[in-house]
């Protein structure tokens, strides 16, 4: 049995469409900060962000958190049990992005540290313990 044909009507059919678009916009944002993660790119945290605010505004999956007053329609439980798994997602992505942007920015660089030489004041990076410039122990 497929999706489409427990589908009562058009209205349904729209939910069901909403739905899709709204997950593989998630599904980009989590991507993104995969990306972000990977390569710290400050531009991938930037469409992380804005693709999350998007789905966001256009679909607010919070809703899903909300009760919802539910009949014995076997449609009703169907979608509420969707919204639901749809705002799950929506706030695991959420956090993802979050992470990933504090990553970007926040977090401490590795690579780009450096400390001058005590004998010849030339920057070396801070794991060096012998001076490559003048090859003295570093603070001479
Ligand atoms: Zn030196």
């Amino acid at each position: 049995m497929t999706i489409t044909l427990a589908m009562a009507g058009l209205a349904e059919a729209a939910l069901g469409t909403a739905r899709m678009v709204c997950l593989g916009l998630l599904a980009l944002a989590a991507i993104a900060a995969v990306i972000v993660w990977i390569g710290r790119a400050r531009v991938w945290a930037g469409i992380a962000i804005f693709l999350f605010v998007v789905v966001s505004v256009l679909f607010a999956p919070w809703m899903g958190f909300v009760p919802m007053e539910i009949s014995d329609d076997p449609d009703e439980h169907y979608w509420a049990e969707k919204y639901r798994e749809t705002a799950n997602l929506w706030a695991l992505v959420g956090c993802m992005v979050g992470f990933a942007t504090f990553w970007a920015w926040k977090a401490p660089s590795i690579s780009t540290k450096t400390t001058p030489c005590g004998k010849c004041g030339r920057e070396n990076a801070v794991t060096t313990t012998i001076c490559p410039h003048c090859m003295t122990r570093d603070g001479g």
